[in-house]
């Protein structure tokens, strides 16, 4: 079965507009996401751009922060400071890369946990890692949301995880460990990938190689979430090699139309979810 990542995140934005409703009879505003761009890189444009636009179709007002790419640190971080201490902003997002100059730790550990709607603080991985109530990255966030949506039960199953970045691979780890799923991290120094693969019943590739899971490496009936998003040719491609691992899997999604749309729901769902946890 192909999961249609594009049918839940439209169920999800679909949930959150009466959250926003709710939260506007309750409090007299919408919740508000602000996106701090620093620079005019063009892929953050377009990801700014579409953030926005998501957030408007759901009910989220949205705080559009443009500084310079030369603007000093003390400036970037006085900004962040400002929408920290601003009762009428719910949730803050720093998108990356940052100019050169810029340390992204630095400026990062100005976003108070509670508005850490990209889960990338150390309080809300720390949250995470103990098990705990806390703000969670998105895209895991989002293969999360996309298994329970299928019924796809992860307690008691092998789930192997290529990848072990700070933002897919680790907590996508963690949320399956605290799902009582049995977890396998592989990542690039990992000897026998094939041998490591076979062996899930939940197969998350988030390595960013396109094609590096190939039809042998899937267990007949596995469930296969594919998180990569490559370029090849001009043609975007996710880290599976579609067409082989379809026939062994029960479960697989797509790229494009899998994981990819669930981020924007999930950031959409932490901005909400961040606004309520405020007023508790
Ligand atoms: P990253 O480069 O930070 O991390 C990649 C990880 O994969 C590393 O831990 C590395 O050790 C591992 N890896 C690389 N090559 C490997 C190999 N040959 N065998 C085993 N492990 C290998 O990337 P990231 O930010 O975690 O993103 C991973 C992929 O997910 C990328 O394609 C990215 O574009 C995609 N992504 C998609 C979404 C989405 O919304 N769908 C969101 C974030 C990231």
């Amino acid at each position: 079965m192909i999961i249609d990542g594009r049918a839940v995140a439209a169920q999800i934005r679909a949930e959150l507009h009466a959250r926003t409703a709710r939260f506007f009879e309750n409090r007299g505003r919408n919740p508000s996401l602000a996106v701090v761009l620093i620079g005019s890189d063009p892929a953050s444009e377009l990801y700014i751009r579409n953030k926005i636009k998501a957030c408007a179709e759901v009910g989220i007002r949205s705080l559009d922060v443009r500084l310079p790419a030369d603007v000093s640190r003390e400036e970037a971080i006085a900004a962040v400071r400002r929408l920290a201490a601003d009762d009428e902003t719910d949730g803050i997002l720093v998108q990356l890369p940052l100019p050169p100059h810029l340390d992204p730790r630095e400026i990062l550990a100005e976003i108070p946990a509670e508005k850490d709607v990209d889960g990338f603080s150390e309080k809300n991985i720390g949250a995470l890692a103990l098990g705990q109530d806390g703000l969670v990255a998105c895209t895991p966030l989002g293969v999360m949301e996309l298994l329970k949506r299928y019924h796809i039960e992860p307690r008691g199953k092998h789930a192997v995880v290529i990848g072990r970045s700070n933002i897919v691979g680790k907590p996508m780890a963690m949320l399956l460990l605290n799902a009582d799923a049995t977890v396998t991290v592989c990542h690039s120094r990992t000897p026998d990938l094939k041998e490591e693969c076979r062996r899930a019943d939940i197969l998350i590739a988030a390595a960013g190689r396109a094609k590096l899971v190939t039809g042998d490496m899937v267990k007949e009936g596995a469930v296969v979430i594919d998180v990569g998003m490559n370029r090849e040719n001009g043609t975007l491609c996710g880290d599976v090699d579609f067409k082989e691992a379809e026939k062994k899997a029960s479960f697989i999604t797509p790229v494009p139309g899998g994981v990819g749309p669930m981020t924007v729901a999930m950031l959409l769902a932490n901005v909400c979810t961040a606004a309520e946890k405020r007023y508790k």
